[in-house]
């Protein structure tokens, strides 16, 4: 669990902001959930035998009632709870978003945290493949905002339910009969769990797994109709992707389409994004059967791939610098400039008051290191005679003394370019 310091954290703001206006732009509503919930919601929706429910959830007894509850590990489980508890999809369809910590007990590592931040976005109510190239297509726009590149678009189909039971019992009998090529994690899941074998990183399986049954040869008409439909769109927004038959997804509640967004520029946790449809998991948490689809980006993965691809910005110069740097010393100044500086606040500007003395000396040295393009320099001089003495600080032009109450106007005319040559 990672402490964000500032030069980080203005980052994450500025990708918190290009993300609020992207998800406005497609018509998604925000949504906040408590961070907290009742353990057996995340048993229930993401299921008994994944990784996550299995041994990576932050589980507790409530002391005062004996409840037990879990930090959440995602935010899906959390928003169609709230969804049906307040009776959302009376109002018809719904697009909505999320953001903010999830926790698992993981290993740590590169990308891999134990409290790390997503921004989640579900769709509640659509059944066509429209809403799921959409969702893809919105991925796709955002990379491009924040000028990431490189990131693929790998997608699959998981089918419906009857058709991965069918699948299913035919992957086991074929796992079965390569019980000796299985490792134990893979023995385990055999009966519980045999699709996630699909998924397995240990290399010494992957011959077993491609020869493995594919769920694609099990597909319907309507599965491979929406399949199909998904891709002609994604093909209309020209969004290359790759269809990766092994993309499983670890939860429980998928079906029909699945994808996921990877970059290879991160090392060994490259997925930054993924989602998918999940139209079985309202009804099963005791809504009325509702059409779903949705996603979740990992906020580290893609601050560390805009560092990556952009640099860091450090220090001062990282944080947007202060309109103007309040300067000043003496008795009769400080309550003078104490002023000044929030005069100047009301009319709009960013204001840095200098606190804590000094001589002018330093206290330049301060307004000119917090990037600021105007000091505002009050003395005992310019309080008596209510002015201020204005110095430019990015250019090399006079500085000049005027009446407090004329600042707000003379530094709107600098800043706005008006008289950029400091002949005011
Ligand atoms: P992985 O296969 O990497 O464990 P996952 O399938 O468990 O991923 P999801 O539950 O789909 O991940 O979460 C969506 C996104 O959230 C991931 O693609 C990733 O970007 C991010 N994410 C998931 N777990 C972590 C973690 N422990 N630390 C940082 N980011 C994470
Ligand atoms: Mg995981």
């Amino acid at each position: 669990m990672n402490d964000i310091l500032p030069d980080e954290a203005e980052l994450w703001e500025r990708f918190d902001d290009a993300v609020r206006d992207w998800l406005r732009a497609y018509g998604y509503r925000p949504i906040r959930m408590p961070i907290v919930e009742p353990t057996p919601l995340f048993a229930r929706a993401i299921g008994e035998v994944t990784d996550i429910v299995e041994k990576e959830m932050y589980s507790f007894v409530d002391a005062l009632n004996g409840e037990a509850l879990t930090l959440r590990p995602e935010g899906t489980a959390s928003c169609v709870r709230a969804v049906l508890q307040h009776s959302l999809l009376h109002g018809g369809p719904q697009r909505l978003w999320y953001a903010g910590p999830m926790f698992r007990h993981e290993r740590p590592q590169k990308g891999r945290y134990r409290q790390f931040h997503q921004f989640g976005v579900e769709a509640f109510g659509y059944a066509g493949p429209d809403i799921d190239a959409e969702q893809i297509a919105m991925c796709a726009r955002l990379w491009d905002e924040l000028a990431l590149s490189g990131i693929q678009l790998e997608i699959n189909t998981l089918g419906s339910a009857e058709e991965r039971l069918r699948h299913r019992a035919e992957l086991i009998a074929y796992l079965e009969n390569n019980r000796g090529a299985l490792d134990a994690d893979a023995q385990r899941r055999l009966q519980s769990n045999p699709l996630r074998i699909l998924d397995s990183k240990n290399p010494r399986m992957q011959e077993v797994i491609e020869g493995a049954p594919k769920l694609m040869d099990f597909l319907g008409e309507a599965s491979q109709e929406h399949f199909g439909g998904v891709q002609a769109l994604l093909k209309e927004a020209c969004i290359p992707y790759r269809i990766n038959p092994r993309l499983v997804r670890g939860l429980d509640y998928y079906n029909l389409t699945v994808f996921e967004w990877v970059t290879d520029k991160l090392g060994a946790q490259g997925t930054v994004c993924a989602g998918g449809r999940y139209d079985g998991l309202i009804e099963q948490l005791g809504g009325k059967a509702t059409q779903a689809c949705g996603f979740a980006m990992g906020v580290e993965r893609l601050v560390a791939l805009m560092k990556e691809e952009h640099g860091a910005v450090t220090g001062q110069a990282a944080q947007s610098a202060p309109d103007i740097y309040v300067v000043h010393q003496g008795e009769l100044a400080l309550p003078s400039a104490f002023r000044t500086a929030e005069a100047l606040r009301g009319a709009g500007y960013d204001v840095l008051f200098h606190c804590g003395g000094g001589s002018f000396k330093s206290q330049m040295k301060r307004a000119d290191m917090s990037g600021a393009q105007i000091a505002v320099i009050i003395g005992d001089d310019e309080a008596t005679e209510g002015s201020a003495t204005l110095k430019y600080m990015r250019e090399d032009a006079p500085q000049k003394r005027i009446p407090q109450d004329q600042l707000a106007d003379v530094i709107g005319n600098y800043l706005i370019g008006d008289d950029n040559d400091g002949d005011l």
